[in-house]
């Protein structure tokens, strides 16, 4: 994201009757150090309440960890989130994770230092703590039954990514109908937390893949939304959800539901989603990475 694209996010996100809370993340925020810096500062400078999201995959030298976390303080940084997980640490060695977490709390203070989730803190070291732990070494290590339990519902997944189709051994599937009765409106229309990427793309929530519109004409946006005028796919989504998503894919455009059902209804959503942008042209199908990398 160049500077100016950040200055501009940052005075879009002033526009929210109540401005919220910034977040700084990625991928990974501190790939760009310089830029992040300067999103600090400017977030300061306009009175945005703002932290950092971070894996901490970048954190090789403790000195260099501490020193970074004290321009980051110096520039006006509020606080440090530390992501801990097995999905996390399938590619980032947790000797990364817990050094992070020392010269973030170093800095900062344990109490501006979150880490998320710390129940993963024990497990993940369980494994060689300087390599990456492939997922598939839980279920060799705890059994099927122990890795679900640890894997699915330990982290709070949501399934509009690859876990509905990489994870699918360690969750119950549902065929398409136990979805019938679930819109998005909550999920789309109050999201507590949502995502303004380097393209324009406003992602709601976690809906990963389905972009609300372009934050740069955020006000015009926002009128649209408070006017109930709402692009095409999300429009069925907010009164119907996912089903209604599916019942309309399936009649204009030969959508075929899985066979052996979803692990929930945003894997139904990201599974037709993931159809649609092969045989139609929906701009809310964005960013294309999202689909192309899928
Ligand atoms: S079903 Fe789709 S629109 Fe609804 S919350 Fe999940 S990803 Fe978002």
């Amino acid at each position: 994201m160049p500077t100016e694209a950040l200055r501009e996010v940052l005075e879009a996100v002033t526009l929210f009757p109540r401005a919220p809370q910034v977040h700084f993340t990625g991928g990974e925020p501190f790939l760009h150090f310089p830029l992040l810096l300067e999103g600090v500062r400017l977030a300061s400078e306009l009175g945005i309440p703002r932290y950092v999201e971070t894996s901490g995959s970048w954190c090789i030298d403790p000195s260099e960890a501490v020193e970074r976390f004290r321009a980051l303080d110096d520039a006006g940084l509020q606080g440090v989130l530390i992501s801990c997980s097995p999905f996390h640490a399938e590619s980032i060695p947790p000797a990364r994770t817990t050094r992070t977490l020392r010269a973030a709390v170093e800095v900062f203070g344990s109490d501006r230092v979150t880490l998320y989730l710390p129940e993963f803190m024990e497990v993940i070291q369980l494994f060689d703590t300087e390599r990456g732990t492939p997922l598939s070494h839980y279920v060799k290590r705890f059994g099927l039954e122990e890795a679900r339990r640890i894997l699915w519902q330990g982290y709070g997944i949501i399934s509009g990514g690859r876990s509905g189709y990489e994870l699918r051994h360690l969750a119950p599937r549902y065929p398409v109908e136990t979805f019938a009765e679930t819109d998005c409106a909550m999920d789309i229309l109050h999201a507590h937390h949502s995502h303004l990427d380097l393209c324009g793309n406003f992602i709601s929530g976690f809906c990963g893949g389905l972009a609300v519109g372009d934050w740069h004409g955020l006000p015009q946006l926002l009128d649209d939304f408070r006017a109930g005028r709402y692009p095409p796919l999300i429009e069925i989504l907010v009164q119907r959800g996912p089903y209604g998503l599916c019942e309309m894919a399936q009649s204009q455009h030969a959508y075929q539901p899985l066979p052996d059902g979803y692990t929930g209804k945003c894997h139904l959503c990201v599974d037709v989603r993931r159809h649609l942008v092969e045989v139609a042209d929906f701009a809310e199908l964005c960013p294309p990475g999202f689909y192309a990398n899928f």
